[in-house]
C-alpha cells in the first residue's frame, strides 16, 4: 500500500473538558493523539485504538519522560514506533533519554546526515536500544492495528540533498534547510487523519501540492512551530483542516507562532490549539467522530 488516502466524510467536534472524565468512557476502537507541551519543540504520541503507539519527535529536553509517563502504562516500557522529523535539538534531544529508557521497535529517520552533539548521542542511542531503522521515503508507510497507518509522503528524491556542513543546524552544502528535510506524514484512521509537517517551510508545502484533496485533513500540526515561512495560504487551501494545532513554547525567543500565520488560520476559520497556551492538547476519534481537549 502506498499512499492510499481516505475520503473525509468525518463529523468533527470541538470541546474543552476535564481529560479523566472523558477518558473514563471511552468506547472501544478508538485513535488517541496527544500533543504534548514540552516547551519549545515537538512531541506527539499517538496511540491506536488496540493501544500501538508511536512517538512523532521527542521535544528539547526531557519534559517528555514526564509526559509519557503520564500517558503511558508504567509497567510496560515499550513504544512501537518512534518517527524523528528532523535531527534538530528541538526534536531529536528528548528522544535520547526515551531510548535509554524504554523498548523501541522502530525508529523512523528522515536520513539526514547532521553532525551535532544530540544527533550524535541519539544515534547511539537508537544503536544500543537495538531497534530497526528505517530511513523515511514518500510512499513508505506505517500499519497499525484497525487498518490506522502513518503515510510518508516527504522527503523523496528529489527533496535534495540531506548532507550538511558540520555543526550547522541550518543550510547544507547544497543550500538546503534542515527543516526541509522533515518527514511529512498522515496519519489516516477510518475517514480521520492528521497531517504532520515537522518543521517544512513553503518550499516543500509547495512541492506537495501535487498530491491534491490527497494533502486534505481533519488536523494539520502546523509547520514550524507556526513560523512565517510555513503554512502557506496555498497549502493551508489544499490541506484545509478544521483544526490547526501548533507546538510551540510559551515566550520563545522565535516569535513563534508568527501573528501572519495565525491571520492566515484564521482566513480558513480553522480552530486554533497552541501548546503554550491549552497546554497538552489531546485528540480522540473513532474514524468519523473526533473531539479535541485542551489541559487548560
Ligand atoms: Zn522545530
Amino acid at each position: 500500500m502506498k499512499n492510499k488516502f481516505s475520503i473525509l466524510i468525518g463529523l468533527f467536534a470541538i470541546a474543552s473538558a476535564v481529560w479523566f472524565l472523558v477518558l473514563s468512557q471511552r468506547p472501544g476502537r478508538i485513535l488517541e493523539a496527544d500533543f504534548l507541551d514540552v516547551g519549545q519543540g515537538d512531541a506527539i504520541l499517538i496511540k491506536t485504538p488496540k493501544g500501538q503507539t508511536m512517538l512523532i519527535d521527542g521535544g528539547p529536553g526531557n519534559k517528555v519522560l514526564e509526559k509519557l509517563g503520564k500517558y503511558l502504562s508504567p509497567i510496560k516500557k515499550r513504544i512501537d514506533v518512534i518517527l524523528l522529523t528532523h535531527p534538530h535539538a528541538d526534536h531529536v534531544a528528548g528522544l535520547i533519554e526515551i531510548l535509554r529508557r524504554y523498548d523501541i521497535g522502530l525508529v523512523i529517520l528522515n536520513g539526514a546526515d547532521l553532525k551535532t552533539d544530540n544527533y550524535n548521542q541519539f544515534l547511539t542511542a537508537v544503536r544500543d536500544n537495538g531497534a530497526e531503522v528505517l530511513i523515511a521515503s514518500a510512499g513508505d508507510a506505517v500499519h497499525f492495528d484497525e487498518n490506522a497507518e502513518f503515510d510518508i509522503i516527504s522527503p523523496d528524491e528529489n527533496s535534495g540533498g540531506r548532507v550538511f556542513n558540520g555543526k550547522s543546524e541550518g543550510f547544507g552544502a547544497n543550500g538546503n534547510d534542515v527543516n526541509d528535510t522533515s518527514i511529512v506524514g498522515k496519519l489516516i484512521y477510518g475517514d480521520f487523519s492528521i497531517l504532520f509537517t515537522g518543521d517544512a517551510t513553503f518550499k516543500i508545502e509547495n512541492r506537495l501540492l501535487v498530491y491534491g484533496d490527497n494533502l486534505k485533513s481533519d488536523i494539520l500540526k502546523v509547520g514550524h512551530h507556526g513560523s512565517k515561512y510555513s503554512s502557506s495560504l496555498s497549502f493551508l487551501k489544499a490541506v484545509s483542516p478544521k483544526a490547526a494545532i501548533v507546538e510551540v513554547g510559551a515566550k520563545n525567543r522565535y516569535g513563534h507562532p508568527s501573528p501572519a500565520t495565525l491571520s492566515r488560520f484564521k482566513m480558513f476559520n480553522m480552530n486554533i490549539f497552541r501548546t503554550d497556551r491549552n497546554g497538552d492538547i489531546k485528540v480522540l476519534s473513532d474514524g468519523f467522530t473526533t473531539n479535541i481537549y485542551k489541559e487548560k
